[in-house]
């Protein structure tokens, strides 16, 4: 089958499918699935493989320990695929099942539409791109065309940094031909290019307690070593080269009348340049080692991270390409937040992202999704994975 039929078939099948996509949405929406949950994110996960082998597709699980299992859902590819070296070069669409809200929060705030708008928790960020992953494999299944292996990769811990997803990530990456992540799409048909790089830290700083009328000399305050720290790491913020530090959690102390013996704070670092990274981590050290206040004693632990998002000339093709196949004119964009698209260009593979129908207000109780992008936003992934041969990718 040449590409043209290919093509109008699977977009002519994709053009049929809205209302599907929204049961599919309805169902995966009202089920509960905060990163903590995991019996939640994998009941998302039941039903996407459901689905997935409903319509042709093999589905492999990689088992979490604490998190949400990742899901690989494969379309195998008949006759010659391109490879690089001798790993098949699978064609990846990737998407996060977990959402950042409390249990109890689809029975408070079911699935609804209104206007054109769909709400729910999780409605754009991003089971939206999830369902559109999940109909783009099944319209390859099922009018075939596709010019290599195609993987769904569904993961279940991305909200909280992907602390057990990473690995599995990193390693469909390494053998991946090109990935497209479907996290919910900016308003104006917006794609993102580029993710600044984050790293979430705590640091314990440890001091001495004493009764702060009776025995103010022999305490060591903690919390005022704190004040220093915190100073000096807001000092290593540089806009001009988007670096940011940002000490978002305090806390510490006994009493009022006690020397503080403890403090804790928790660092947000976010960047561009991949190579800022050590150098700002370094600084950072020296700032948590040095003591103002003599006597205390610090550590510090990373608690996740996430890397850039960066564009290399692959991936700058690939972009080119989504842009010249999708009906509406679309725009490449930067973003100050992290994702696991970021893991992936990290690993070499040419990555678009925010490619998932569009939506706004992700993490809030406003979260809205235009119903209207679904179908087209498929189409969009759909044909660009069609042209990649052409596109020399
Ligand atoms: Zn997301």
């Amino acid at each position: 089958m040449n590409t043209e039929s290919a093509e109008a078939k699977i977009t002519a099948w994709l053009a049929t499918q809205q209302d599907a996509m929204l049961r599919v949405l309805e169902a995966m929406v009202n089920t509960d699935g905060g990163s903590y949950d995991k019996a939640g994110v994998d009941a998302v996960g039941a039903q996407i493989r459901a689905f997935c082998e409903e319509h042709g597709l093999k589905v492999e699980t990689v088992r979490g320990e604490r998190y949400g299992d990742c899901l690989r859902a494969i379309l195998p590819h008949e006759g010659p695929a391109k490879s690089r070296g001798n790993q098949a070069q699978n064609i990846v669409l990737m998407g996060h099942r977990d959402t950042v809200f409390p249990k109890g929060e689809p029975q408070r705030r079911p699935f609804t539409v209104k206007d054109g708008k769909a709400f729910g928790p999780g409605v754009a960020d991003m089971k939206a791109g999830l369902v559109m992953n999940m109909f783009v494999l099944a319209a390859f299944a099922k009018c075939g065309g596709a010019p290599g292996p195609l993987v769904g990769l569904f993961t279940g811990d991305e909200e909280i940094g992907s602390p057990e997803g990473r690995a599995v990530i990193e390693e469909e990456a390494r053998g991946a031909r090109v990935v497209f992540n479907s996290e919910p799409g900016r308003p104006g048909n917006g794609v993102v290019t580029g993710r600044k790089g984050g790293v979430f830290m705590v640091f314990d700083i440890e001091g001495k307690a004493a009764h702060s009328g009776g025995n103010f000399e022999a305490g060591i305050s903690a919390i005022g070593e704190l004040a220093h720290k915190i100073t000096a790491i807001h000092a290593l913020t540089d806009l001009k080269r988007g670096i940011t530090l940002n000490v978002g959690l305090v806390s510490g102390g006994q009493s009022v009348n006690t020397v503080a013996p403890h403090a804790q704070g928790q660092i947000d670092l976010r960047y561009v340049n991949p190579e800022d990274r050590d150098e700002v981590m370094g600084k950072i050290e020296a700032i948590i080692a040095r003591a103002h206040v003599p006597g205390t004693k610090a550590k510090l632990a990373i608690k996740g991270e996430f890397r850039p998002l960066t564009q290399d000339a692959a991936a700058a093709r690939l972009f080119d390409l989504y842009r010249s196949v999708s009906e509406a004119p679309v725009e490449g964009m930067f973003s100050g937040g992290c994702a696991d698209s970021g893991f992936t260009a990290d690993m070499g593979a040419p990555t678009i992202c925010a490619v998932g129908p569009v939506g706004g207000n992700a993490h809030s109780p406003e979260e809205w999704l235009d119903v209207s992008t679904l179908v087209p936003r498929a189409q969009a992934a759909a044909r660009a994975i069609l042209r990649l041969e052409e596109a020399g990718l």
